[in-house]
């Protein structure tokens, strides 16, 4: 049985997703060259490297230093995924030190003590394929400056919900939030600044919505909210925190300057019947509404 890499909030994906990537493809890399030695000390009767004999070997390598040090700090390493791949390599080394105590005693290593390694080493790399290839996908699926799913499956995602939603019987909002202003943002502090803030107050949203919820990107400083089980009224409320979140904090840049950051919310309600495309044009009226009404702030759909 193999754990499923569950499907991970993308706040918690985006600054850290490249990084474990990397971290996983490099470790795949070093255990082709520990093999390579460890085969090479036994048949060349060369001397065995020496954290090869380690009882703590799967500690010493790359990767186990490093996913030792990545455990301490919790997140998305904390998935069964992870403790299969653990649970693999700590096999691969064990068997390694294992079947070169037996060489070294001079003793003759029994083939299924030799197929068990291999095994192991099969299977290290093929969870490690499986966790690259699981993170590679939820990557591409994220828009890179944001962290919030891109457009390019949003109405396919929405309209799965909608059915959902329908089948179950339970309500269903979007909103839309759209910054305050941000022409001024970009005109007064730089463009790169500019992406900074997008970036920190995507961040403010992805980290204040229900880990049900989805955050897409919808056009430059848009954002589209799906709101499952919540009806336009709770909807309103959350997007109220969405909007005191953004609102509480100016934006610190790094020459240390402070850009304050608000947004404007229209949400509307899936009634029965209601499609994603009319759902999407009622929270934009309602957008539009909050626009003319002042901005920071949120309005529902009043059709
Ligand atoms: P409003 O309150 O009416 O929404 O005003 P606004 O200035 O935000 O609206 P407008 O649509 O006129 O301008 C949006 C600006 O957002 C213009 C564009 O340059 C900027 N923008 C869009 N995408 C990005 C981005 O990825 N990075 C940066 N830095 N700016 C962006
Ligand atoms: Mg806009
Ligand atoms: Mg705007």
């Amino acid at each position: 049985m193999t754990a499923s890499l569950a499907p991970t909030h993308p706040s918690a994906v985006s600054p850290d997703t490249t990084v474990i990537l990397d971290a996983i493809d490099a470790a795949v890399a070093e255990h082709m060259d520990w093999l390579q030695a460890w085969h090479r000390a036994l048949f060349c009767r060369d001397a065995m490297p020496q954290d090869v004999l380690s009882p703590n070997a799967h500690l010493l390598c790359g990767f186990g230093a490093w996913l030792a040090r990545r455990r301490d700090a919790g997140g998305l390493i904390d998935q069964p995924a992870f403790d299969e791949l653990e649970e693999a390599h700590r096999r691969m080394h064990h068997q390694a030190r294992f079947l070169a105590g037996i060489v070294e005693r001079g003793e003759h290593v029994p083939p299924r003590e030799y197929d068990g390694l291999i095994e192991a080493v099969n299977e290290f790399n093929a969870h490690a394929r499986r966790i690259a290839s699981a993170f590679r996908r939820l990557l591409s699926d994220l828009d890179p400056l944001t962290g919030a799913h891109n457009r390019q499956a949003m109405l396919d995602e929405l309209e799965r919900e909608r059915a959902r939603a329908e089948r179950a019987g339970t309500r269903l909002c979007v909103a839309l939030a759209d910054l305050d202003h941000f022409k001024r943002v970009n005109d007064t502090f730089g463009h790169a600044a500019g992406d900074r803030v997008l970036h920190v107050a995507a961040g403010r949203l992805l980290a204040s919505v229900r880990p049900y919820d989805t955050v897409f990107r919808y056009g430059g400083e848009e954002f589209l909210l799906c709101l499952p089980n919540a009806d336009l009224a709770t909807a309103a409320a959350i997007c109220e925190r969405l909007r005191a979140a953004l609102a509480e904090t100016p934006v610190e840049l790094e020459d240390l300057r402070w850009v304050p950051v608000t947004a404007s919310f229209g949400v509307a309600a899936f009634e029965p019947g209601t499609g994603v495309r009319e759902a999407i044009m009622s929270a934009d009226r309602a957008l539009y509404a909050a626009k003319e009404a002042g901005r920071d702030r949120v309005m529902a759909a009043v059709d």
